[in-house]
């Protein structure tokens, strides 16, 4: 019996695992020597002739034009740990391959796939402790180790010619702006890329920003201590119905029509006064009269806004409300003050202090959208980051450090470990070598004689490797290369999670 079509692909057992095992070894051999502040650069050519220069392991993997479906999974779960963190992914690449590597070895030794998948999972736990015992004190984490790990988690990345340390202070400056209760929220701090002037320009503003225009010339750019009204809804005649229209037979009612209508177009303007609003932001269209109603009235008021008005909505405290008649009632929001200010040929509105939830928007500049997009990404990345660092304070010393500590640790339990499963925890310990040897490599080092003194170092105290200027081993807190204990742990969960799927998977089956 044939259940496939004659002419779908198949490959089984031993044959599907090699392949889907080369396939990503292969990723993890093409971003590791980018590894570290001064791991190599990788350009990326697109069929079109686009060129990316980074040495973001993301942005390579996100960038590579991938087939293989088992590739495809580690550039997956790249994307969500860098949705998710923002940082840490080339480490995730590199233990990948390594886990995969010796998981080969063990299948060739007839090793059952399952054996090895569990014991990658003990792996993920074991590596979880250690990780956390590295976490620094509460008395050595601060203001300072904050702005090292945000430094350090963006180095490497394209922050064109902004130096790293004032881009993590902006960054820091707006994560402890939407500080709610010593928790910050991510989703409040927005970023906005800006072409034109340098990127040492890049500034956060207390609030939000809005691309809009004034809908009308005459109307003010600038209100302090504004009442804000959000409108969701247009501020024009309603469309008349078929009855309205037929009942306009004479001159008379013509002008009837005609008055009801201005008195509709202007009433939206007046109640909008009643109610206090200095500033309109409206999701719909606003009717030419109304906004000459709205103009002669000293009223600020934006059209289109369907973008920002839930932000805009969020930092003032308006609640959104169907129509200029409902403002009222619905209680306007306020903010401390709203700016019109030329952006290019277009306008961008600035919403600051309002009395709203605290909102942050860290706006980069770049001199072409080129550079602007690359620190934008990096921007995003380090808000990630100090985001995750803030809120748990929690924070484990870097340089390759975390994981020598992860290996001692893996063979030290690896005897515990009931059955084969000891095997992979064995392995696995090579793998988490690899990470120092790397760094070590792309800092121009011996990777082999790096480790060991890394070893060594580390039975005696904290020791890292620290790359600034010269190298070093020496304690990596002490020399402020910081990265926070949360990208540690997802890079380690990342990559045991790509190892075991691809592991367990024993057939490929092309599908529709
Ligand atoms: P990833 O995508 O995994 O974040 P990176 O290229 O950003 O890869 O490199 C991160 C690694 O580089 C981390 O292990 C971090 O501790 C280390 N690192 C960052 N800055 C330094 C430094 N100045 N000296 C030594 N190691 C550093
Ligand atoms: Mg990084």
């Amino acid at each position: 019996m044939f259940i496939l079509d004659e002419d779908s692909e198949r490959t089984a057992g031993r044959d599907a695992q090699q392949a889907n095992i080369a396939a990503g070894k292969a990723i993890a051999e093409a971003v590791r020597t980018t590894l570290g502040p001064q791991g190599m650069d990788k350009m990326l050519v697109s069929d079109s002739g686009d060129v990316v220069i980074t040495n973001d392991g993301a942005t390579i993997l996100s960038e590579m034009d991938i087939e293989h479906p088992a590739a495809q999974m580690l550039v997956d779960v790249a994307d969500e740990q860098e949705a998710a963190l923002g940082d840490g992914t080339t480490t995730a690449a590199i233990l990948t391959g390594e886990l995969l590597s010796a998981a080969e070895e063990f299948l060739d030794q007839d090793l059952h796939p399952r054996t090895i998948v569990e014991g990658y999972w003990e792996v993920e736990r074991i590596a979880a402790d250690a990780i956390d015992d590295c976490i620094l004190d509460d008395d050595e984490f601060g203001e300072e180790s904050l702005q090292q790990a945000v430094e350090s988690a963006m180095t490497g990345k394209g922050t064109g010619s902004v130096a790293v340390d004032a881009l993590a202070g902006t960054i820091i400056e707006a994560v402890e702006r939407v500080d709610d209760d010593g928790t910050a929220d991510r989703d409040a701090i927005a970023v906005e890329a800006r072409t034109g002037r340098s990127a040492s320009a890049t500034e956060v503003v207390d609030g939000v920003l809005a691309d809009a225009d004034p809908v009308r010339d005459g109307m003010p750019e600038r209100v302090d201590d504004a009442t804000v009204a959000v409108i969701d809804g247009d501020l024009e005649q309603r469309e008349p119905g078929v009855d309205t229209e037929y009942a306009i037979s004479t001159d008379e009612q013509l002008s009837t029509a005609v008055a009801a209508e201005e008195e509709t177009l202007v009433g939206y303007a007046e109640s909008l006064a009643t109610a206090g609003v200095d500033v309109a932001f409206v999701t719909g269209d606003i009717a030419d009269r109304t906004a000459s109603a709205l103009a002669s009235r000293g009223i600020l008021a934006f059209e289109d806004v369907d973008g920002d008005a839930a932000a805009v909505a969020a930092a003032t405290g308006a609640s959104q409300v169907p129509g200029a008649d409902e403002v009222e009632a619905g209680d306007p929001g306020s903010a401390g003050a709203i700016a019109v200010e030329a952006a290019g040929d277009d306008s961008v509105v600035r919403i600051e202090a309002g009395a709203g939830e605290p909102r942050a928007t860290v706006v980069v500049r770049g001199s072409t959208e080129h550079a602007l997009d690359e620190i934008e990404r990096t921007v995003n990345d380090g808000i990630d980051v100090a985001v995750a660092a803030y809120n748990r304070r929690e924070v484990v010393p870097g340089g390759g450090m975390v994981e020598v500590a992860v290996a001692e640790r893996l063979r030290e339990a690896a005897a515990g470990v009931e059955g084969r499963r000891q095997l992979a925890v064995e392995a696995a310990a090579e793998a988490f070598d690899a990470v120092p040897r790397a760094l070590a490599r792309s800092a121009g080092e011996d990777p082999i004689d790096t480790l060991v003194e890394l070893r060594a170092a580390n039975r005696e105290g904290r020791a890292g490797l620290v790359i600034d200027g010269d190298v070093t081993v020496a304690d990596p807190v002490e020399h402020g290369v910081l990265d926070p204990a949360a990208v540690k742990r997802e890079s380690v969960r990342s990559a045991v999670e790509v190892a075991t799927m691809i592991l367990r998977i024993d057939d490929v089956i092309s599908a529709d």
